[in-house]
């Protein structure tokens, strides 16, 4: 009879107790199931498929598409006393054979080999002829379109399951989203595997997402209020704002280094080795900064700028409280952060198709910094995980914020854009609303539209927060070709028409502190 997989993790990996859902996993594809898994990096997905492979007779079959992790994760499992191998373009011919030979005679336990390799005539050949206990396709989201790290030789896996449909397959990802979800699942023939999607709460962390009025101040403010001893990293998506908010947090007696692309190699070291060595070290990075590091007890995470995704927004955040006790991810966003990253994604240099993921990516993490509800809620659930209360750990769930009905000012904001021929930016139509008279509104006659004053039931703070509002829930688009001319987008047709409501969340006063804020 096979060992366990308990007696397995403990006397072969030394680990006294399976994490989260690995031991539902393992029992799955030890007994001959398919398994698509989901997990944060970090949660545990190896062992998913390295215990399967050791109980199940025949050789266990890794996809890896990270070749300079191969070794390193060979040499470890050789350390445990298990017969692992790597198969990719690194080796030597006589060590390929060699290799070949080993898995053949079944001498090994774990064969990891470059999708590149496996997808060859010759290797399926050879898999043909081998025993295959399972298949593990690991980083599965390469086979997806829809996310970043499309890979071409991903979308051949498909022949695993025609070629060895009674083979077991075991697909791993940290990326979970719905849409690639599916086409993992489509693609790799995985439409009878147990989906395992878990792990992906970090109840610890307490998120707010503010809005950005004087970010310098208000990053001083948190500091001061919530960590003015602690070691915490602070995103900005620049190198130079990196200086400048790192040269200002040293102004203010922070211990806090700049880490960016453009430093030398050495200093980029010697900062990170002070935020790991010393105490209450803030180091002030562009996005380059963490991976690969782990230290434990990083109190806090603000970010100046906003990511890109969602994804990105989770695994930035997610360096904090890795040793389980109350850390902060805290971030401001506004306007300008909106348009310059709808910009960078319309500059690139990538076709339509991947342009129009990253914008979808992008209103994702903008419904995100939108949401009136729970974050933590609404952040799983991108990630698929259904969380059934609100934590009461986020901004919303601990001070809920205002809303207020705004479709008869949003009709009139877009009126007002419409009237001035989607020809003028933000703050022109806000002078119309507010029926002011400056000398360009008045020569260009502005002052006899129907528009002209019918918003001063608002003041311009409100106008602003209101035009962030319909920009980033895309009811009015940017032209930045023009200036920063504000248009209609389709979507405010059925407000214009007086067919939709719109509740939208009121900014709080900016006098008041998020420790106000929150009640305390
Ligand atoms: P992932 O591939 O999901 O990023 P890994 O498989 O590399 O994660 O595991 C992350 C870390 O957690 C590794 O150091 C691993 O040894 C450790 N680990 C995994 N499972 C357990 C467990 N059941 N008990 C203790 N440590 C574990
Ligand atoms: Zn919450």
């Amino acid at each position: 009879m096979p060992p366990s997989p308990l007696e397995i993790l403990r006397t072969v990996f030394g680990y006294r107790q399976f994490r989260g859902p690995q031991a539902a996993i393992v029992e799955r594809v030890a007994q001959g199931g398919d398994a698509l898994v989901l997990m944060p990096t970090g949660g545990g997905k190896s062992l998913c498929y390295q215990i399967p492979a050791l109980i199940r007779p025949g050789v266990g079959v890794v996809v890896s598409p990270l070749i300079a992790l191969m070794q390193d994760q060979v040499d470890a499992l050789r350390q445990l006393g298990v017969r692992a191998a790597f198969l990719n373009s690194t080796l030597a011919p006589d060590q390929q054979r060699k290799v070949e030979r080993q898995f053949l005679d079944g001498d090994l336990d774990l064969l990891y080999v470059a999708p590149e390799r496996l997808t060859t005539e010759r290797f399926l050949d050879t898999l043909a002829r081998a025993t295959v206990g399972l298949f593990a396709i690991d980083e599965a989201h390469c086979v997806s379109q829809w996310g970043h790290d499309f890979r071409a030789d991903y979308w051949q896996l498909s022949l695993l399951h025609q070629r060895f449909p009674q083979i077991p397959r075991i697909a791993l990802t940290a990326t979970a989203d719905e849409r690639t979800r599916q086409e993992i699942i489509a693609r790799l023939g995985l439409e009878r595997a147990e989906v395992f999607c878990s792990g992906f709460d970090r109840p610890n962390i307490r998120y707010t997402i503010a809005d950005k009025r004087n970010p310098k101040a208000q990053l001083l403010h948190f500091l001061r209020a919530e960590h003015p001893e602690d070691a915490g990293i602070v995103y900005c998506l620049s190198r130079k704002k990196v200086e400048d908010t790192a040269a200002f947090l040293q102004s203010e007696g922070f211990t806090a280094l700049p880490y960016h692309a453009g430093l030398s190699s050495e200093e980029r070291q010697r900062h990170q080795r002070r935020f790991l060595m010393e105490e209450g070290v803030v180091v002030v990075a562009t996005i380059a900064f963490g991976m690969g590091i782990d230290k434990p007890n990083v109190r806090f995470v603000a970010h100046l700028d906003l990511p890109k995704s969602v994804e990105a927004y989770y695994q930035e955040t997610g360096r904090a409280g890795r040793d389980g006790l109350a850390a902060e991810a805290w971030m401001v966003y506004g306007l300008q952060d909106v348009i310059t990253l709808r910009k960078l994604v319309e500059d690139s240099e990538a076709d339509e198709i991947h342009k129009r993921v990253e914008r979808h990516k992008l209103e994702a993490m903008l419904g995100l910094c939108e949401a009136t509800a729970c974050r933590r809620q609404a952040l799983l659930r991108y990630f698929g995980e259904e969380l059934a209360e609100p934590c009461g750990n986020c901004d919303n769930c601990l001070s809920p914020p205002a809303t207020w009905d705004a479709t008869e000012a949003a009709r009139k904001a877009l009126s007002c854009v419409y009237r001035t021929q989607q020809r003028f930016g933000t703050r022109h139509v806000i002078d119309v609303l507010l029926g002011r008279a400056g000398e360009r509104l008045l020569r260009l006659g502005h002052d006899r539209l129907s528009t002209y004053g019918i918003g001063k039931d608002l003041d311009e703070k409100q106008w602003l927060s209101l035009f962030r509002q319909l920009i980033t829930l895309g009811y009015l688009m940017v032209d930045h070709e023009a200036h920063g001319v504000v248009k209609l987008t389709d979507a405010c047709r059925p407000v214009l028409r007086g067919e939709a409501q719109l509740r939208l969340r009121r900014d709080p006063d900016p006098s008041a502190s998020s420790r106000e804020r929150r009640g305390a």
